[in-house]
């Protein structure tokens, strides 16, 4: 029986690869958008539910328009690229919260939250698109899908055999996958290679939206002074070291520009 398990692991694990359109390096995801979407969508609208939705302020449509250019940036940088309809299954949706939890998050298909209490460090739009960037280039490389698809070959051996993931596990190993279920809308935070593959993509693509790459750094440099000496605030808890992120992101800005180039985009603001 373990044996059985072991091929179909193995099976699942070389049928079930897609390839990030980013990095051009092929990933365990066996969960399609149309397994995935429906789910995201109904926990988002759930989570709008149960907590204070902000709008028609202005900083409720800063986020809105930072969202839209960003997604309209990402669009652009996919069709360029060989992706048309990558996005297709999207739908963007950008919401501001009232807590005052330093954290902003994306859910797969492009559901969006950032929470007031992220709005200082970013300090102005600019800020906003370095956080916004990030979080849409994690929904976009399929980090949740496929955290969920380890997640379900873990399963898989824990069951021994019971390889048919019924609805009601699916959505286990969805919530799982996004920390959801012990306290609602609070990401699990994702690996350090993920954040720091979701840093570069985000970069890139707040470039082509427009906006200055040199501030991810200095945004970076205020989330470090923000949590000086005390607990980290959530957004950083398992990611890459600042000293780590703050060298990467000053180091890949100029590229981040020259990528913007492409796109006929060179004045940022
Ligand atoms: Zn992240």
């Amino acid at each position: 029986m373990k044996k059985i398990v072991l091929i179909i692991m193995v099976f699942l694990g070389v049928a079930a690869c897609k390839t990030n359109p980013f990095t051009g390096q092929k990933v365990l995801n066996f969960y399609p958008n149309s397994q995935i979407f429906p789910t995201a969508f109904a926990q988002y609208d759930e989570f709008l539910g149960e907590n204070k939705v902000i709008t028609g302020t202005e900083d409720a449509k800063m986020i809105t328009k930072t969202g839209q250019r960003i997604a309209a940036a990402a669009e652009r940088w996919l069709t360029a690229n060989g992706y048309p309809g990558y996005l297709k299954d999207y739908k963007w949706e950008y919401n501001l919260v009232n807590d005052e939890t330093v954290n902003a998050w994306c859910m797969p298909g492009g559901k969006i939250v950032f929470y007031t209490g992220i709005l200082p460090i970013c300090n102005g739009e600019t800020g906003v698109a370095v956080v916004m960037g990030h979080e849409v280039a994690h929904a976009l490389a399929d980090h949740g899908a496929q955290r969920m698809s380890a997640g379900t070959l873990q399963q898989l051996g824990a069951v021994a055999g019971n390889v048919v993931i019924q609805d009601e596990q699916k959505r286990n190993i969805f919530n799982q996958a996004y920390g959801i279920g012990s306290q609602v809308g609070v990401m699990l935070p994702f690996s350090r290679s993920h954040e720091t593959e979701a840093d570069r993509i985000g970069l890139q693509i707040m470039a082509i939206a427009g906006y200055n790459p040199d501030e991810a750094a200095e945004l970076w440099k205020r989330m470090q002074a923000n949590s000086g000496g005390g607990a980290p605030p959530e957004f950083l808890s398992t990611h890459p070291s600042n000293e780590t992120r703050i060298a990467n992101l000053t180091e890949w800005a100029p590229l981040a520009r020259q990528e913007a180039a492409k796109f006929g985009v060179t004045s940022f603001q």
